[in-house]
């Protein structure tokens, strides 16, 4: 399996960000892992042109369920496909608190973005207080299977465990919290899927920085990182990049 470093821009990047796409793609032509950044959904045509003819994929941070419609301010997944996307982050915890996606909204999204022929990245994770109360497990297990769309598969969906309170907190779990989780969302899977589980792309979120990626992608059944604040800057994220090719 190709391991996956992806960057969630969030709402952050104009136009004069695009240098730092080119940057990136300058010191790492052809990295081992698979690269992706998910940038707001304005700039994704023009970084679709800085991408053009190189490895980085891009994606979107959300899409609609519907194809198309009245839904003032959405985004259907084929006009991210339109765009130049080839994946969309889904049920962020972000989207999941902010915006109030239920498990079945996520996964009417990620049905409509498969049918559209994007890669979803699917997120999970525990709120402090959730794992504080010993419910992390039964948390995660609940969105994956609450979330995942019947016939998903390696092809067609990426997994992103993000404890929420490690997302841009610069606090992490253990490493072998992390492992035990990854574990789990692996079991969880190959219940679903069988032996295509083994195949699908299991991502850890959540305060990854240069600093701490190596040990995280060493962990098993860490197939890379989805990565927030730190793959704004080309230099932290090439980073990240180059740990997770070197991590094999
Ligand atoms: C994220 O937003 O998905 C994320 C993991 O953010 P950060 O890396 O900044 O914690």
């Amino acid at each position: 399996m190709r391991k996956l470093a992806a960057g969630n821009w969030k709402m952050n990047g104009t136009n004069a960000s695009l240098s730092e796409v080119a940057a990136l793609l300058k010191a790492h032509p052809a990295p081992a892992c698979e690269m992706l950044l998910c940038p707001p959904a304005p700039l994704l045509s023009r970084m679709a042109d800085v991408a053009s003819g190189t490895q980085l994929r891009l994606g979107g941070q959300d899409c609609h369920a519907e194809v198309s419609g009245a839904f003032t301010g959405d985004i259907s997944a084929a006009m991210l496909a339109d765009a130049g996307a080839t994946h969309v982050i889904l049920g962020h915890s972000e989207r999941r608190a902010v915006h109030a996606e239920s498990d079945d909204m996520v996964q009417g999204k990620a049905k409509a973005a498969i049918a559209t022929g994007l890669i979803a990245i699917i997120c999970v994770g525990e709120t402090e207080r959730q794992r504080d109360a010993g419910a992390t497990l039964d948390v995660i297990g609940a969105q994956l299977l609450g979330s995942l769309p019947d016939g998903a598969s390696s092809a067609t969906v990426v997994i992103a465990y993000e404890p929420v309170w490690a997302i841009g907190t610069g606090r992490t779990p253990t490493l072998p919290e992390i492992a035990d989780v990854h574990l789990f969302l692996r079991s969880r899977l190959t219940s679903r899927m069988g032996a295509d589980a083994l195949e699908v792309r299991l991502l850890y979120g959540g305060s990854v920085k240069p600093s701490n990626a190596a040990e995280i992608f060493a962990l098993p059944n860490v197939d890379g990182a989805l990565v927030g604040g730190a793959s704004l800057k080309a230099a932290d994220f090439g980073a990240i990049v180059a740990a997770l090719s070197d991590a094999g």
